[in-house]
């Protein structure tokens, strides 16, 4: 993967830094979602084995540079030490004196949870002297929260430079590999899937699979951007105004460098956004008073088939809004579609990991980002300022 990897790391003895995405949703004090948790278990076991201190250190919500209750990592550390069935250090402080009077209290093969990095303003400053005072607790580095890879805070980015060695933990060096395979794009054919409601938000990302993939295929409220674009009634649907013209430009920059571009050409439409709304079948064309929520069978019969033989996907996006039940059946019949094809598949972004799990296909879906922005601008193939600081192989 071209990184160190936290199993080449000389960590016997040592006090080990790692930044971990435990950024999970909170209900009070009880977490309601533990997959980060738990995702981040190889990594802190590994070094657990090899009788390192573990110190570790995540953001949680957005405090916006101060301290707030509702915001405290504690009760992550609760949750860890069940999941890891040994007591977890809690240190209130993030750095200086208290936090290393918490870490030098342990034994090697114990964990310390420092409290949430994001109460300091410095933190997403990437402020250079908090970088260091959060490195002088530990000997070695291990960055572990795909997540937030994208943004150089000093956490993520400026910490690493303070360390002889930063290496990759097990989660990055997953998504380094699948994705890095699918930038590599030398798995033919290649099939893009995108979807979700912003075209804006996916321009760079679009560009990138116009150069790699040899299909894309579009669908979820972007569609009716591109639709429109071609001359089609979109009715009440959704529409990305501002980047109408881009859409076209997308579309003869797709015919120029030969992608396959599919677009629905059947829908299911409602009266109105509500859980109540009964979905109505439509053509291309949709009814000035209707407004376009989710593919139609015709639709996914053609993005089934696009999928059969295809040997690398990306998806990111829904293919309707899939919250509403009478609306999910297109998103849903996708996530069977590529866990049947046997491709390698990559899946990215909160709504299309929700759907593979609720369409029970996650199993059979090779690699499941954990990082949606981090994993859209590693496909754009952009340089990451969390992967870039650590130590090359
Ligand atoms: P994004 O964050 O851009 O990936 O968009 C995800 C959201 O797009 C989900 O909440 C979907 O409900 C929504 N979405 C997908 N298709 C449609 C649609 N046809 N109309 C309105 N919203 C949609």
């Amino acid at each position: 993967m071209g990184k160190l990897s936290v199993d080449r790391l000389p960590v016997e003895g040592r006090t080990v830094l790692v930044r971990v995405d435990f950024n999970v949703p909170l209900e009070g004090e009880r977490v309601r979602d533990d997959t980060r948790i738990r995702a981040a278990l190889p990594t802190i076991e590994h070094l657990r084995g090899r009788k390192a201190r573990v110190v570790l250190v995540s953001h949680l919500g957005r405090p916006k540079g101060k301290p707030n209750p509702a915001l405290s990592l504690k009760p992550v550390a609760g949750r860890l030490a069940e999941l890891l069935g040994a007591p977890v250090a809690f240190s209130t402080d993030v750095i200086g004196p208290g936090a290393r009077a918490v870490i030098e209290a342990t034994a090697p093969g114990d964990v310390v949870l420092l409290e949430n990095v994001r109460f300091h303003p410095e933190e997403e400053k990437n402020d250079p002297a908090f970088a260091k005072a959060l490195a002088d607790l530990a000997d070695l580095f291990v960055s572990d929260a795909f997540g937030t890879v994208h943004r150089a805070h000093a956490s993520t980015a400026g910490v690493a430079a303070h360390f002889p060695q930063a290496a990759a933990g097990f989660l990055i060096a997953a998504e380094l590999e699948f994705l890095g395979k699918a930038l590599a794009a030398t798995e033919k054919p290649y099939v893009a899937i995108l979807g979700g409601a912003k075209v804006g938000d996916k321009i760079a990302v679009i560009r990138s699979m116009l150069d790699r993939a040899d299909r894309l295929l579009i669908g979820g409220a972007m569609a009716y951007t591109f639709l429109k674009a071609q001359g089609h009634q979109v009715g009440k649907s959704l529409l990305d105004e501002p980047h109408l013209g881009l859409a076209g430009e997308l579309m003869a920059e797709a015919k120029a460098k030969g992608t396959a571009l599919l677009l629905p050409s059947d829908h299911l439409v409602a009266a109105e956004v509500s859980p109540h709304a009964a979905a109505e079948p439509s053509g291309v064309d949709i009814a000035a008073d209707r407004i376009g929520l989710d593919i139609g069978p015709a639709s996914v019969a053609a993005y089934t088939k696009a999928l059969a033989d295809a040997r690398l996907v990306v998806w990111n996006g829904p293919m309707g809004m899939f919250e509403l039940p009478a609306f999910r059946e297109g998103t849903f019949a996708i996530a069977r579609a590529l866990a049947d094809s046997g491709a390698v598949s990559v899946v990215g972004g909160g709504d299309s990991v929700a759907a593979v799990n609720q369409a029970g296909v996650a199993g059979r879906i090779s690699h499941i980002s954990t990082g949606g922005g981090a994993s859209l601008e590693f496909l754009e193939g952009k340089t990451l300022p969390g992967i870039a600081v650590l130590t090359d192989a």
